[in-house]
Parts: C-alpha cells; sequence; structure tokens
C-alpha cells in the first residue's frame, strides 16, 4: 500500500504514559472524524482538534511506497549512535487507517518499538507495543484495550466508571481540552483524578516546554 504522511520528526513525547521520552513522530495524513478543514468544523464529529494532518506536505512527509521505504525515513532521524532506544510513535490524522502489518515489520526489523495514537475507531493490528486510545465523544469506540487510555476531558457523555468497567487498558489518563476553558479544564481533570485514583493526569508538556 502507499502510505500517506503529513511530516516525520524527532522530538520527545509529551503527553501521557510516555512523555519524555525520545521519539521518532510520523504523523499519517488524513482523519475519520473530521477533514482537517476549517469550514467543516462545526459538522464534524471530532470538533476540537489541534493538529494539522491535511496533506502530505510537512516536513519529510509524502507518499511512500513501501513499508520499507517509509521505515528508513523514519529512522533516519534516530541519533546514528544509537540502537537501543529507538522509538516511534505513528500518529495522525487516525494512524490506524493505514498502519498494516508489513509497516508494524519494517519498523520492528529496524529495531523501533512502536507506539500509536488513535481515536479507537479503528481495530488496532497485531504487534503494536504501546497502544494509546484517545476515544472521542460521538465516534465508535472499537479498540477498548491497550496501554493506555488518554481521554480529552471534558467530553459529554463520558462516564468514567462506566469506561473503567468496559474497558481493558494498563494506564488511564485524563487530559485537559486545550480550548477557551482550557483552565477549568485543568480543574476539572485535577478533581476527577483525585476523585477516581484509577485516573492519572496527562499535560501536554511539548506546548508548555515549546517543543515540537
Ligand atoms: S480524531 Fe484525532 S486527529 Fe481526528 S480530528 Fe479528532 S483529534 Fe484530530
Amino acid at each position: 500500500m502507499t502510505y500517506s504522511v503529513k511530516e516525520i520528526f524527532y522530538t520527545l513525547q509529551g503527553e501521557g504514559g510516555q512523555a519524555g521520552t525520545p521519539a521518532v513522530f510520523c504523523r499519517f495524513a488524513g482523519c475519520n472524524l473530521w477533514t482537517g478543514r476549517e469550514q467543516d468544523r462545526p459538522n464534524a464529529i471530532c470538533q476540537f482538534c489541534d493538529t494539522d494532518f491535511v496533506g502530505t506536505d510537512g516536513t519529510l512527509g509524502g507518499k511512500f511506497a513501501t513499508a520499507d521505504e517509509l521505515a528508513e525515513r523514519i529512522l533516519s532521524q534516530w541519533p546514528a549512535d544509537d540502537s537501543r532506544h529507538r522509538m516511534v510513535v505513528l500518529t495522525g490524522g487516525e494512524p490506524l487507517l493505514q498502519v498494516d502489518p508489513a509497516l508494524i515489520a519494517a519498523l520492528h526489523a529496524r529495531g523501533f518499538r512502536i507506539s500509536v495514537e488513535s481515536n479507537g475507531t479503528v481495530a488496532a493490528p497485531e504487534g503494536i507495543d504501546w497502544l494509546c486510545i484517545s476515544p472521542k465523544a460521538g465516534a465508535d469506540w472499537i479498540q477498548r484495550s491497550g496501554q493506555e487510555l488518554k481521554l480529552v476531558w471534558p467530553q459529554p457523555t463520558f462516564d468514567l466508571a462506566a469506561i473503567e468497567a468496559s474497558t481493558e487498558f494498563q494506564h488511564y489518563f485524563l487530559q485537559p481540552m486545550d480550548n477557551a476553558q482550557q483552565g477549568s479544564n485543568i480543574a476539572a481533570c485535577i478533581a476527577q483524578c483525585m476523585q477516581r485514583p484509577g485516573w492519572r493526569l496527562s499535560l501536554q508538556t511539548h506546548k508548555l516546554t515549546g517543543i515540537r
């Protein structure tokens, strides 16, 4: 298959259970919950997106004809003198519209641990090392197990107790929605975590620190 990639860059994971970990980010183009065009946002299933995932025109973006070609491009961004800590974050957009067994095999062959950040509407293939699901209210939530559930908060209709009872994740995070009410969203997340100690606070540290 041909992979459509918006951008590839090396940074630190900013959020969730692996925050602070060096990783190559590979952002796939396209999402099934929004076109990415501002004029479509009011009618999109997901309306709070903070990411540009449209097209293939970002840093090192493009169309990749094979999994090996894409995996080589990702590897080219890792420090040449390290082979022990390679990590890639496959994100989007919705990466699971494109991530397939061939790409998983090509990245593993190059020594990468594979993290995926998905909205949970697409079943994950085997072989992902760290699956982070960030469900959206109003969207079909199919993938209900993995390493990390990262719930952007607050969102209507989500009930934390019901989510805990009906999913199997190793870690549960609440992450304040980044909008005009961010202050009260942070307070709401802190209050929820203290009331439900199974949940932890996730902050978007890349925004706090100014890294990409
Ligand atoms: S599901 Fe994720 S990538 Fe898609 S529109 Fe929502 S926040 Fe953006």
